[in-house]
């Protein structure tokens, strides 16, 4: 396999390569730490040198999983390999959107198991008081 330049980490970046491209680079970074320090390197280098928030928008939203596939993700309900790249664009890429996505969600998840912790509580209480023997 042909080493990747830096260019081709910058057109990954960019979303910029053909499907089967991306697909390589995507699977050279799963093997290769350095590749992903690079990769990292890059972004971080580019994250410094801008200055808009369109920018970072235009940059980001592009490879952005959709808030019910966050919503999946967080639940464990999503195939390994949309998983996996969700992983990816969280980690690795380090989306910020995404990751206050996910942070909100968590936080809604919470507060919805808080209230049907309550409202089971309340229900056993209540079947509770019916099902006490006399
Ligand atoms: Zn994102």
């Amino acid at each position: 396999m042909r080493r990747l330049r830096q260019s081709d980490l910058e057109a990954y970046l960019d979303e910029a390569l053909p499907p089967e491209e991306m697909a390589r680079v995507e699977l050279a970074l799963r093997k290769d730490r350095e590749l992903v320090r690079r990769l990292a390197a890059i972004h971080a280098r580019r994250d410094a040198g801008v200055h808009t928030l369109g920018e970072i928008w235009r940059r980001h939203r592009l490879t952005c999983p959709t808030r019910d596939q966050l919503g999946n993700y967080l639940l464990g309900a999503m195939p390994r390999e949309a998983a996996d790249y969700v992983d990816f664009h969280l980690r690795v890429i380090g989306c910020r959107w995404c990751q206050a996505s996910l942070t909100d969600l968590e936080r809604q998840q919470a507060e919805t198991q808080e209230v049907t912790q309550v409202r089971r509580r309340k229900f056993f209480q209540s079947s509770a008081g019916y099902l006490r023997p006399e």
